[in-house]
């Protein structure tokens, strides 16, 4: 064991939990495991206090509109702390809804839906959803970044920076050919779960992120990632070559 741990924050799960976003936790669980890092999920239901001092990665996951409503007034409560956390360079992942709601607002053809206001970003639904594979180039991974896409809302990240150059997809907007956004520790993206598992690097890039935030230095052991590798050069052969 190397004496260091990471404790992961999974934030309404109840509500927030599309296309198995989970599977990024067993990831980072794994992956800091593998290495004799301690690793620690807590699970926060709607309702429930959150200590974000005790938290180095924190996943806000997928939801449909009407959870996303929802949650929207549980995460307006939390606001003020969750954003002394990402102004602190907390680590947080957040996907597809979970992307959306940590901008300023979505706006649905029900209505508009206050967002967290962490990143200047909004989303605005538009005809149509955008359902696809998608691949990108990100400068947080050496190889190529897959995922899945799905989503009616467009999302606007101003001069923010993406989270990587479409190769295949629709990615933010459909029309500027980027996808998700990066804000400090923070990675907002259309990415379905399972994100992680796919992309390794990704994954690893989190974790290093929040070891050094924790203890000041950050030396990941590289581990064997031939199957990852296989399955990701696969998709990206089968959509970009
Ligand atoms: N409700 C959002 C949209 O359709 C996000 C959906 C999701 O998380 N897949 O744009």
């Amino acid at each position: 064991m190397t004496g260091k741990k990471i404790t992961i924050g999974h934030l309404y799960p109840d509500l927030l939990n599309l296309y198995g976003d989970r599977g990024n936790i067993a990831c980072m669980m794994q992956r800091c495991i593998w290495r004799g890092i301690e690793a620690e999920t807590i699970e926060f239901n709607t309702g429930d206090a959150i200590d974000f001092t005790k938290l180095d990665i924190v996943l806000l996951g997928g939801g449909s509109d009407r959870e996303q409503a929802i949650v929207c007034r549980n995460l307006l409560e939390i606001q003020g702390l969750f954003k002394e956390y990402v102004e602190d360079n907390g680590v947080v992942i957040a996907v597809c809804g979970g992307y959306q709601l940590l901008g300023k607002y979505y706006k649905t053809n029900a209505g508009t839906i206050e967002g967290l206001d962490l990143v200047d970003i909004y989303t605005e639904q538009e005809e149509g959803r955008l359902i696809d594979n998608i691949v990108l180039q990100s400068d947080l991974a050496d190889m190529p970044v897959v995922g899945f896409e799905n989503h009616g809302g467009r999302t606007y990240i101003n001069d923010n920076k993406p989270f990587g150059r479409v190769l295949y997809g629709s990615g933010n907007d459909g029309k500027s050919g980027y996808e998700g956004v990066v804000y400090k520790n923070v990675i907002g993206t259309y990415l379905h779960g399972p994100l992680l598992p796919k992309n390794p690097q990704v994954c690893d890039y989190l974790i290093r992120k929040a070891l050094e935030r924790r203890y000041g230095e950050a030396e990941l052991e590289a581990l064997d990632d031939c199957l990852e590798k296989r399955a990701n050069a696969y998709i990206y052969n089968r959509f970009v070559k």
